[in-house]
């Protein structure tokens, strides 16, 4: 297969996916669609992921079937991969995008622009141009230069007034010290925009990447409520958009974030004729979506510490650890293939305490301590799943170790216990 758009044609055309009957795989048939990757070039050692395009398609239904009502907004910044953006299209999904190369990506894949919402607050003045000239039509803003910047560069933006919400201390990673206006700032704000004959049309917040406590999403509704209300005593239009941002895991948080949020927004919005709900979501549909196939390259024993090197690190696609430091990646697993007899999981072998290095000359290259693995061995490979978040988006060149050049092979199960895979990088 060599285009997405060929590629994505044979795939949404299939009989499993237009009988829906695709599923996410079992760990036997990921480990399985792994082995055929290796087995197509034994000499390649690169490392690589499976997106499992069935897994995606669960999730989205766990959305609709939680959500119904809330349009996700998926978060581009997460995972930019190209196939994986036109499959959440194909699913009804709208694109948050934090930039020009976001928004010509999503658009390069059939995206009209009035499915994405320019969600930086912060625009550099050319890619405001461009989405004036695309006609991306809805951005957030926390300041009044950003008033000042839309006015003069895309003056018939929309405006959606981003709101800090809280203590900061909602999520695993907050981003209110950064983003959002303050309390005291939001009527100055609302007033610039007005003056300057902009239409704020909303209001957006964004508790942060992994919200723990889910309470929050109510106070953050409730606030957004006060700030409807506000902007009308302050004789401006009705506004009728809510963005409940990101912040959600495709775990029960997921479940008990989207009861507080239904909730929410009919105790605070239920009689609120119109009201447009869209959400920012990126780490949900990307983080279990995602499996990153790793090779040992290199080995060393030190007392009774085995240590070994990979070629991906946290340099590449662990990037995020060095700014998430709770962040537990999902499983980490040897694949049986070299120096084993043929067992997927080598549950039955004896484990160390392992060291894991990325191949970085850095020794913050460090991707687990004390880890209990069985012995392995330079070309064993050593598979790490739920790394489709903020991983080969965030990743570096550092020693020419490319992240970006990292291949993605797609998979998907069809229910009758035989799996697909696209044997071409995408
Ligand atoms: N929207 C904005 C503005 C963000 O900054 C982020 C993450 O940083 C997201 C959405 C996606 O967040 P998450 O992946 O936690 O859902």
């Amino acid at each position: 297969l060599g285009t997405h758009s060929n590629t994505l044609e044979i795939f949404f055309s299939s009989k499993a996916v237009k009988n829906k009957k695709m599923t996410n795989l079992t760990e036997v048939e990921l480990n399985d669609i792994i082995r055929s990757v290796i087995n197509m070039k034994p000499d390649i050692k690169d490392p690589f992921y499976v997106l499992d395009l069935g897994m995606a398609k669960c999730i989205m239904e766990k959305w609709n079937s939680k959500l119904p009502q809330i349009q996700p907004f998926y978060a581009v910044k997460c995972n930019p991969e190209p196939i994986f953006l036109a499959s959440l299209a194909m699913m009804g999904a709208g694109f948050d995008c934090a930039s020009q190369a976001e928004i010509e990506a999503v658009m390069s894949i059939g995206v009209s622009p009035d499915r994405i919402v320019f969600a930086s607050t912060c625009k550099p003045e050319t890619h405001l141009k461009y989405a004036a000239a695309v006609g991306v039509n809805l951005a957030t803003y926390d300041s009044s230069i950003e008033v000042e910047k839309i006015k003069k560069w895309h003056p018939k933006c929309a405006l959606l007034l981003r709101i800090k919400v809280g203590d900061d201390n909602y999520a695993r990673r907050p981003l209110g010290n950064k983003f959002g206006a303050l309390p005291e700032e939001i009527i100055p704000l609302l007033q610039a925009a007005h003056t300057a004959q902009l239409s704020v049309v909303g209001v957006a917040f964004h508790l942060g990447s992994a919200v723990t406590h889910p309470e929050a999403y109510r106070l953050a509704i409730a606030s957004a409520k006060m700030i409807f209300d506000t902007a009308v005593q302050l004789g401006m239009p009705r506004m009728h958009m809510l963005d409940i941002g990101g912040g959600f895991t495709a775990s029960p948080q997921f479940d008990d974030a989207a009861a507080t949020i239904q909730a929410a927004v009919e105790s605070y919005f239920g009689n609120e004729p119109g009201l447009k709900l869209i959400s920012e979501p990126g780490r949900f549909f990307a983080e279990t979506s995602f499996t990153l196939v790793t090779n040992i390259i290199g080995k060393r024993v030190r007392g009774n510490v085995k240590e070994y090197w990979i070629n991906d690190g946290l340099y590449g696609s662990m990037m995020n650890m060095l700014h998430d430091p709770d962040r537990v990646i999902g499983t980490v697993k040897p694949l049986a293939l070299n120096s084993y007899p043929d067992n997927p999981t080598c549950s039955k072998l004896m484990t160390y305490s392992s060291t894991v290095y990325g191949p970085i000359a850095n020794s913050l290259d460090t991707v687990l301590t004390d880890y209990q693995l069985p012995e392995l061995n330079v070309n064993d490979w050593l598979v790490f799943s739920e790394m489709g978040a903020y991983s080969a988006s965030a990743g570096s060149k550092f020693n020419g170790f490319d992240t970006s050049a990292i291949r993605t092979y797609l998979a998907y199960s069809n229910k009758s216990g035989e799996s697909k895979m696209n044997g071409n990088k995408i």
